[in-house]
């Protein structure tokens, strides 16, 4: 069979990996989507089921750090798009284990686009962007790079992230995801590589590894045990359900510009304390329980070290150039989201 696209999506069976994968399988039957991950305690093949008998998927168990296996993709499945999400993704881990960080997410990436380099040719200088963009749509190449809004750093009270905010990554997460983005954005202007980077907040939805605030949170409140709230639970994030990320993937890989880079965000910031008690709500509800039963179980804990204040970001670049607008029902998602969890916990 002959697929309009072949592309390598990495990191397919993580949390928005599969969200991504299970869209465009389905939605463009005409393209083949090989996933290649390492399945680390993150990975989980199960995510992946609804797809897996369906002709244009493809699953490969392996490393984004070996180059060879990599090589081999690009050759065997005349791979001409990537999409590169395997990371290592959670920030406490990266304070205890840099290194993992720097493998995966900075050695990683440059492994990947050094086999894209080689099996898509350099383009002559000129057809790289120097500082205006390029269309992507219709590219016969791309390379897309999923990445997080942490590459900025932390915001006070007050502003957006937006796509020209000087990076200032300040944890070994946020400091290996903006090396990645700088070696993408670098092969574009060396190589002249089509690329397009996302820098996306927070996500929540199904499938997520449950060590993130919100199946942790899930999980503490069905259990009775202590939730565990970082310093005063003051830290903001902005919230975006993984569908909304997914669909803004969709306009970004179709209609991006290369060289270009997107802010993607929900427009939908929430304290930490804030989150915690409404989920302390929605579960009392769902649980029949009395209402503030739930709350009773905030623990405050030491916060992270070096926990950034507030993420925020201006999506307005995604939303004026390619139309994207997040769904933004946020009570439904979240509901939807602690039924998941609740059933997988109870399992
Ligand atoms: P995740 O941790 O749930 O999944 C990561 C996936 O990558 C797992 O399936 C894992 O097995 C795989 N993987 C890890 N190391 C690998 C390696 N060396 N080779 C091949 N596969 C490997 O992560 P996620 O939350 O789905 O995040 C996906 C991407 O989106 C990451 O790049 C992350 O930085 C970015 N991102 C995440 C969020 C968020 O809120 N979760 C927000 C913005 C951006």
């Amino acid at each position: 069979m002959i697929f309009e696209r072949n592309i390598l999506l990495t990191g397919g069976a993580g949390f928005i990996g599969c969200h991504a994968v299970k869209h465009f399988v389905t939605a463009y039957p005409d393209y083949r989507i090989v996933v290649l991950d390492k399945l680390t305690y993150a990975g989980n093949l199960d995510n992946l089921k609804e797809v897996a008998d369906k002709p244009n998927f493809v699953f490969v168990e392996g490393d984004i750090c070996d180059a060879k296996l990599i090589t081999d993709l690009f050759a065997r499945y005349e791979i001409n798009g990537v999409m590169h999400l395997a990371a290592e993704s959670h920030v406490d881990r990266s304070i205890e284990n840099p290194m993992e960080f720097v493998m995966t997410n900075v050695v990683g990436t440059v492994n990947l686009l050094n086999a894209a380099v080689k099996a898509w040719g350099e383009h002559p200088a000129s057809t790289a962007s120097t500082g205006s963009a390029t269309a992507a749509t219709g590219a016969k190449y791309l390379f897309y790079h999923i990445s997080t809004d942490e590459v900025y750093g932390s915001l006070g009270k007050e502003g957006l992230f937006r796509e020209d905010t000087p990076y200032d990554p300040r944890s070994p997460y946020s400091a290996s995801k903006a090396s990645s983005d700088h070696f993408v954005r670098a092969y574009h202007e060396t190589y002249g590589l089509p690329v397009v980077i996302s820098n996306c907040s927070n996500n929540y939805g199904p499938n997520q590894y449950p060590e993130k605030l919100i199946p942790v949170v899930i999980n503490s409140i069905l259990h009775r045990k202590p939730i565990p709230v970082y310093g005063k639970g003051e830290n903001i994030r902005d919230w975006l359900f993984v569908g909304d990320h997914v669909s803004a993937m969709d306009a970004i890989w179709h209609r991006g510009a290369s060289g270009r880079t997107y802010n993607v965000g929900g427009n939908n910031e929430w304290q930490n304390i804030q989150l915690v008690k409404k989920l302390c709500q929605i579960m009392d509800d769902n649980l029949g329980r009395a209402t503030g039963e739930s709350e009773g179980l905030i623990t405050y804990v030491t916060a992270r070290k070096g926990h950034d204040l507030r993420y925020a970001i201006d999506a307005s670049r995604l939303r004026d150039e390619l139309n994207w607008e997040p769904k933004q029902k946020f009570d439904e998602y979240l509901s939807t989201t602690v039924d998941y969890y609740l059933s997988l916990f109870k399992s």
